[in-house]
């Protein structure tokens, strides 16, 4: 008989791991969830590929090139929303670089220094960087489609205790900032992040200037202007000035984007912990995969991919 997995959370973190467990048909997989996508922290990010806030954590090397490598793959299909795209990761002169120890987490050849001078006049170094670009709107509901013929169950349950889950061989803990409460885990904090949406223009590279802060992300449907990093906020909600500052940073930079109509904004939380939860707790069938903070999607397959090895060695 298969093994019953209950994955509890159906974000990037959830998903993932029902992907990559449900490639074999040696499982029986449901999937319980507060809430889906659309109303979900995974449907707030940016969702460019890029290793943030992991970059002092090793494991987080092999955990990104495993996601950058799924993804360039699905971007071969058109209807995944997943594109290759050029990031411009700029530094600016009245900045002191950190050691790009960034840099060890992407692959091989898809990063080269701009030459001095095709920098703007304010710009000490900037760096191009070919990343997977991931259209949450469009690939959430994709892997959704898949799921519907892999036989994979979807319940919307809140979960209060693990103990509500004994009629399964292994529950794997995927609920984010959820975990703060389910697990007690004090050490999971929310980074909120405000967003404003503008009209596209597809041309444009990612743009990513991590002091400021300010990053722009033309998907096709908006490009998404951002932002901030608030930790500690619990209350998704945006503030006008907020959003009128990340405007007025943008327009700083890209001064044709006062000609974009305003199109909404938001606010998420980063599920942040210092370090990422992906491990067995001794003793039990419980396996959690949570705590990605801003890497949501840069670590995703790779940590369900670590995930699935842990469920191996269970059998
Ligand atoms: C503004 C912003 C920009 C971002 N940009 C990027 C980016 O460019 N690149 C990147 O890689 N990442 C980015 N991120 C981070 C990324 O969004 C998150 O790391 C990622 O979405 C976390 O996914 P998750 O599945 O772990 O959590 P979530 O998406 O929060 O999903 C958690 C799931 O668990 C469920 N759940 C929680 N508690 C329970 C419970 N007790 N019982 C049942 N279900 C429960 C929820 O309902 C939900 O289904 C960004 C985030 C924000 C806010």
């Amino acid at each position: 008989m298969n093994k019953k997995i209950v994955i509890i959370g159906a974000g990037i973190s959830g998903l993932a791991t029902a992907y990559i467990l449900s490639g074999s048909n040696k499982y029986d997989i449901t999937v319980l969830a507060k809430e889906f996508s659309p109303n979900i922290t995974s449907n707030r990010a940016a969702a460019f590929w890029y290793p943030y806030q992991i970059r002092f954590d090793k494991r987080g090397i092999a955990w990104s090139k495993k996601s950058y490598d799924f993804f360039k793959e699905l971007a071969n299909d058109a209807s995944s929303g997943i594109s290759m795209k050029h990031l411009l990761k700029v530094i600016r002169k009245d900045v002191v670089e950190e050691a790009p120890v960034w840099l060890e987490f992407i692959p091989e050849g898809v990063c080269t220094i701009v030459p001095e001078n095709q920098l703007a006049p304010d710009v000490q170094k900037a760096y191009d960087v070919l990343v997977p670009l991931v259209e949450t709107q469009i690939f959430l509901p994709y892997l959704q489609n898949i799921f519907s013929t892999r036989n994979v169950v979807f319940k919307q349950q809140e979960v209060k205790s693990f103990d509500e889950l004994s009629s399964f061989d292994i529950i794997i803990n995927c609920t984010g900032l959820g975990a703060r409460s389910l697990c007690h885990d004090d050490a999971i904090i929310p980074i909120r992040g405000q967003i404003v949406l503008l009209e596209t223009d597809t041309s444009m590279p990612i743009y990513m200037d991590n002091e400021t802060p300010l990053y722009i992300v033309p998907r096709k449907d908006a490009m998404i202007v951002g932002g901030t990093y608030e930790r500690g906020v619990y209350d998704a909600v945006t503030e006008p000035e907020t959003l009128e500052r990340i405007l007025s940073n943008a327009y700083n930079v890209f001064p044709q984007l006062k000609n974009h109509k305003i199109l909404g904004n938001w606010a998420g939380l980063r599920p942040y912990r210092p370090q990422v939860r992906v491990e067995r707790e001794p003793d039990t069938n419980i396996i959690h995969n949570y705590g990605h903070g801003g890497s949501g999607f840069t670590l995703s397959f790779g940590c369900a991919s670590d995930v699935a090895n842990l469920v191996e060695q269970m059998n």
